[in-house]
C-alpha cells in the first residue's frame, strides 16, 4: 500500500468518528479533587469533597435550599418518594413523557404511576390533563400522594400553573431537574420549585460525576432524614441499630470530587449547549418538514441540554423521523427518538393514564440531535452536510 493510501485511510477514519448525542467534558480540575480525596485517604462515601460540592450546588442554585449528594438521580427520587411518605397501594401522578428514571421508583415503593400526558409548548406536564387527572383519582376514593413533574431536555414546565394546582389539591410536587441544571423559571433555578427536587450526574448530563445526583430540600431535618435513609438508616446506638429500611446512596468522595471540578465549567458548558441549539436552529429554519423545538415562553430559560425537532413526515419525499435518523447513522452520527412514554411502555402500560395523546404524537415525530458541550466546526460541518443532503438543499 502507498503512503498516500495510508494517510487518505487514517483520514477518513478520523472525519468518520462517532459523533455522540451528549457528551461530557473534563475541566481539567477533576485531577487536583480526586487527588485530595486519595491523599486525605478518604476513598469512601460522604467526606470532605461530598461537603464541599454540596456547597457550591447550594451557593449556584439558591442559598435558601439544602443539597444532599447521592450516588444517582435515580436514588435522590426514590429518598424523595420515601421522604413524602408514599407507600404500598399509594398513588403518584407522574410525567408520561419522561425517562424511565422518573417513574421506576414509585414502583420501588410498591406504589401505583398515573401517567398524565404533556403540552405542546414546553412537551412537559399539561396543566389540563393533570387537574383532569387529579380530580378523577380523588373522586374513585385516593389523593394522588405526590406529582413528579419533569423539565424534559433541560425545559422548564409550567412551573406557575403546575404548582398552583398543586396547591389548590395539597399535593406536594415532586421536581424532576435531572437535565435542568442552569436552567431558569422566572429567573429562579430549576430543581428550586418543588418540596423536593433531583439532579442527575450521569455520564451524559450536562456536568456529570461519572455517576451521582442530588436530592434539593428545602429544610435541614429534612436533608438529615434523606442521609439517615441514605446510609442505612443507623440508629443513634453504640452499635448497629436498625428500625427502618435503609439505602446504600450516598455519593462518594471521589465522585464528588470529579462534580467539583466539572462546576468549574458549568457556565461555560451550558454557553456551548446553547450555541450548539441556534446552530441547528439557523439549519433548519427554513426547512418545512422540520419544527424545531425552541422555548417560546419568556419566563423560561433552558440549558438546552438536548436540541430536539419534530419531523413532520412526507410520504413523497420519503421523510420522517426514522429516515432522517439512519441518514445520521450512516455518516457515523448518534440521533436518538426522544423518550418513548412511559404509558406506552411494556412496564407500565397497565397503569391509569389522562391525556390526549400529545405524548405519543410527539414521541413519534421527535429526535434528539447530537448537543455535546463542545462539538467541533467540523463535527458541526458533517451533522450539516448530513442534514442539507438529506433535504437536497444546495
Ligand atoms: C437521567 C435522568 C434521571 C436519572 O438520573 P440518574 O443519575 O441516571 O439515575 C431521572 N430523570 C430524568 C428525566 C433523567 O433524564
Amino acid at each position: 500500500m502507498m503512503m498516500f493510501d495510508i494517510l487518505r485511510i487514517i483520514g477518513k477514519l478520523m472525519t468518520n468518528k462517532r459523533i455522540f448525542l451528549s457528551l461530557s467534558k473534563q475541566s481539567g480540575f477533576e485531577q487536583k479533587y480526586i487527588q485530595k480525596a486519595l491523599e486525605d485517604n478518604w476513598i469512601t462515601s460522604g467526606g470532605p469533597n461530598v461537603n464541599d460540592f454540596e456547597k457550591v450546588l447550594k451557593n449556584y442554585l439558591d442559598d435558601k435550599i439544602f443539597v444532599t449528594a447521592l450516588n444517582s438521580g435515580t436514588s435522590a427520587i426514590h429518598l424523595a418518594l420515601i421522604l413524602l411518605g408514599v407507600g404500598i397501594g399509594d398513588e403518584v401522578i407522574c410525567q408520561s413523557l419522561t425517562f424511565s428514571a422518573s417513574a421506576n421508583p414509585i414502583l420501588y415503593q410498591g406504589a401505583i404511576p398515573v401517567f398524565v400526558d404533556s403540552e405542546t409548548e414546553t412537551w412537559n406536564i399539561c396543566p389540563k390533563s393533570l387537574e383532569i387527572a387529579i380530580q378523577d383519582r380523588i373522586s374513585k376514593g385516593k389523593k394522588p400522594k405526590a406529582i413528579i413533574a419533569v423539565h424534559l431536555y433541560g425545559n422548564p414546565y409550567k412551573v406557575d400553573e403546575i404548582h398552583t394546582i398543586a396547591k389548590r389539591y395539597e399535593i406536594p410536587v415532586l421536581e424532576d431537574s435531572a437535565e435542568a441544571l442552569g436552567s431558569t423559571y422566572k429567573g429562579k433555578k430549576c430543581g428550586t420549585f418543588g418540596t423536593y427536587g433531583v439532579l442527575s450526574f450521569n455520564g451524559n448530563k450536562i456536568i456529570t460525576t461519572s455517576s451521582g445526583g442530588v436530592l434539593i430540600s428545602n429544610s435541614q431535618s429534612s436533608k438529615e432524614k434523606a442521609i439517615f435513609y441514605a446510609t442505612q438508616s443507623k440508629d443513634k446506638a453504640i452499635h448497629y441499630e436498625h428500625s427502618q429500611i435503609g439505602y446504600n446512596y450516598r455519593m462518594s468522595n471521589v465522585c464528588a470530587g470529579i462534580g467539583l471540578g466539572q462546576m468549574e465549567i458549568l457556565k461555560q458548558n451550558i454557553i456551548a449547549r446553547r450555541e450548539i441549539n441556534s446552530f441547528y436552529e439557523r439549519i433548519f429554519k427554513n426547512i418545512d418538514e422540520i419544527h424545531f423545538f425552541q422555548v417560546t415562553n419568556n419566563d423560561c430559560f433552558s440549558n438546552y441540554w438536548l436540541s430536539t425537532i419534530l419531523v413532520e413526515p412526507n410520504e413523497k419525499k420519503n421523510i420522517d423521523r426514522e429516515s432522517l435518523r439512519l441518514a445520521f447513522e450512516n455518516a457515523n452520527i448518534e440521533c436518538r427518538p426522544i423518550w418513548k412514554p412511559m404509558h406506552l411502555q411494556p412496564l407500565f402500560s397497565n397503569y391509569p393514564y389522562y391525556g390526549n395523546n400529545v405524548a405519543e404524537y410527539l414521541f413519534e415525530r421527535g429526535l434528539c440531535l447530537p448537543s455535546g458541550s463542545y462539538l467541533t466546526n467540523h463535527e458541526k460541518d458533517r451533522i450539516k452536510e448530513v442534514i442539507f443532503n438529506f433535504f437536497k438543499i444546495a
